[in-house]
């Protein structure tokens, strides 16, 4: 059979139209590509230091918070003052006179900028502390575990047996149920991109199912001692991954988070 030229346009067509929605399909769903020096940067900062800007940041509203802690972490006391001055007398960022300090170092402070106003963790209500009450934790991300056969890839928060856990942010529920280390655990892939990890629940939210979106502060379960925590004190184990399949350091997130929410309303 003969076909017809003007099928065969059509169906070239449409081939080529094929292909232009795969590879537009495939663009879209690529996770994103986060420079290098987004977190390295943000895991440095010091919950101390956090603090402090934002509590400046509340006798001097002028001030963006942003702008504050990219000046106070990158620059010594005597360079950034006279900045902050600027700030506070309402000389926007982008006007700033940089005075002596050396080109290269004005860059990197336009750069945590940058970095702090894309990336929220830092700024006011964007981020939830997962755990409601009392609650106990330290920096322990990186220590041995198994007897140095694997890293501590997540901070540890303390508390009672059946302590509520919450979403940190809005996103989309991932994974959900059993796994050997975690237990009972819940898997949130966030709006930002990164996977949440909440491990060693008592019981899940029977509301979860897979796939669901929540919102930032929406109830995932209550504290247990499930998975590999069997023998251990009730506690959340919390992780964070990157889209390249990288565990950071939580720790400095959920000091600052923890202050937020019992500083909301002061
Ligand atoms: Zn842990």
């Amino acid at each position: 059979m003969k076909i017809p030229s003007k099928l065969k346009r059509i169906l070239a067509q449409l081939g080529l139209l094929i292909i232009a929605a795969l590879i537009a399909w495939q663009e879209l769903h690529r996770p994103p590509t986060i420079p290098s020096d987004v977190y390295p940067y943000l895991t440095s900062l010091s919950p101390a230091l956090v603090k402090q800007c934002i509590n400046e940041n509340r006798t001097s509203p002028t001030i963006v918070l942003e702008e504050l802690l990219a000046i106070r972490s990158t620059l010594p006391e005597g360079e950034g003052l006279p900045l902050i001055d600027q700030l506070k007398g309402s000389v926007p960022f982008s006007d700033l006179d940089w005075g002596a300090i050396p080109q290269k170092n004005q860059k990197i402070v336009q750069r945590h900028w940058e970095i702090l106003r894309k990336y929220t963790y830092y700024q006011p209500g964007k981020y939830r502390f997962p755990v409601i009450g009392k609650t106990w934790f330290e920096d322990s991300f990186g220590a041995d575990r198994e007897g140095g056969k694997r890293r501590h890839e997540g901070t540890d928060l303390f508390s009672k047996e059946g302590t509520p856990i919450v979403s940190i942010c809005r996103g989309r529920v991932e994974q959900l149920g059993w796994n050997r280390l975690g237990g009972e655990r819940v898997g949130i892939r966030g709006d930002d991109g990164n996977y949440y990890y909440y491990a060693h629940l008592q019981y899940i939210s029977p509301a979860l199912v897979k796939g669901q979106q929540v919102q930032a502060g929406d109830p995932l379960g209550t504290m247990g001692h499930t998975g590999d925590a069997l023998t251990t004190p009730d506690h959340l184990h919390f992780g964070i991954e990157l889209p390249n399949g990288q565990w950071i350091n939580p720790y400095p997130f959920l000091a600052v988070w923890q202050y937020w929410g019992e500083h909301r309303d002061a």
